[in-house]
């Protein structure tokens, strides 16, 4: 299961500005669907909009053949794991905030997780730059090892369906290898959108939705869109 399909959809936060403008894919189930665009094309959008943050002006979206609108706001967050461009964490260490959302995950399942988002070395520490004075707003850890904890939640939560929004910030190139196949090994086997920044992804997602002021302006594989520019 998990096929999303996004049918038709318009979608604007203020009533005169329209931001999506009748946007159409299917991501089929285990597939890699990748948008790709300018800023303030809309790519974001489509992320709040799967997981009913907002919901669509006209057209739909399903899960399956299921209206989001008709899915609990439970099933819905069960059935998709986001990795966030920023994770916010907790005072506590590494191990904790893997375990988030899953508490009666076990000893073994976390350090599984860590080992596959690579963060197994420091598991037990608190993150880097913990700093009693931060308190409750956030613990500031690198952009790379904050992705690496949401991408080992995200396999301790194991969800079929999962949103990347990959970091726009420019990341070292070790660390930025070390996140993609941490990325890789959480998107196998699953239904995959990721709101890409990388070339990386988008040359290994099954279809690159190009999208421009909230419209479908190309769409193909990575070669397709190679022969046609
Ligand atoms: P992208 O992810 O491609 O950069 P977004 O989906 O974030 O684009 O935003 C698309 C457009 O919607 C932008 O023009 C942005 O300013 C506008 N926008 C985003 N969020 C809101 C909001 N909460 N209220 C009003 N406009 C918004
Ligand atoms: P949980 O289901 O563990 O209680 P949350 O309610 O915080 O977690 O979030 C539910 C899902 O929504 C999680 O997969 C989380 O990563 C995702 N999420 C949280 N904040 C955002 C956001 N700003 N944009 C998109 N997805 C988000």
């Amino acid at each position: 299961g998990g096929v999303v399909r996004f049918e038709d959809v318009r979608f604007s936060y203020e009533p005169e500005r329209r931001i999506l403008k009748g946007i159409s894919f299917e991501v089929p189930a285990g597939k890699t669907v990748a948008i790709v665009g300018p800023s303030g094309a809309g790519k974001s959008t489509i992320s709040r909009l799967l997981f009913r943050f907002y919901d669509v002006s006209s057209g739909r979206i399903t899960i399956d053949g299921q209206d989001v609108r008709d899915v609990t706001q439970k099933s819905l967050r069960d059935a998709i794991g986001m990795v966030p461009q920023d994770t916010v964490l907790f005072n506590d260490t590494i191990f904790y905030n893997i375990r988030y959302g899953r508490w009666d995950a076990s000893q073994e399942e976390i350090e599984a997780a860590a080992s596959m988002a690579q963060i197994d070395g420091f598991i037990r520490s608190l993150p880097k730059g913990y700093d009693t004075e931060v308190g409750e707003r956030g613990l500031k850890l690198s952009g790379g090892e904050k992705q690496r904890v949401a991408i080992a939640r995200t396999i301790l939560k194991a969800p079929p369906i999962l949103i990347l929004d990959e970091a726009t910030s420019a990341l070292d190139s070790y660390t930025e290898q070390e996140i993609q196949s941490a990325l890789e090994s959480v998107s196998r086997g699953r239904t995959t959108l990721v709101i890409a920044h990388r070339l990386s992804t988008i040359i290994g997602a099954d279809e690159i939705i190009v999208l421009a002021a909230g419209e479908v302006v190309e769409r193909g594989t990575h070669g397709e869109l190679l022969d046609r520019n």
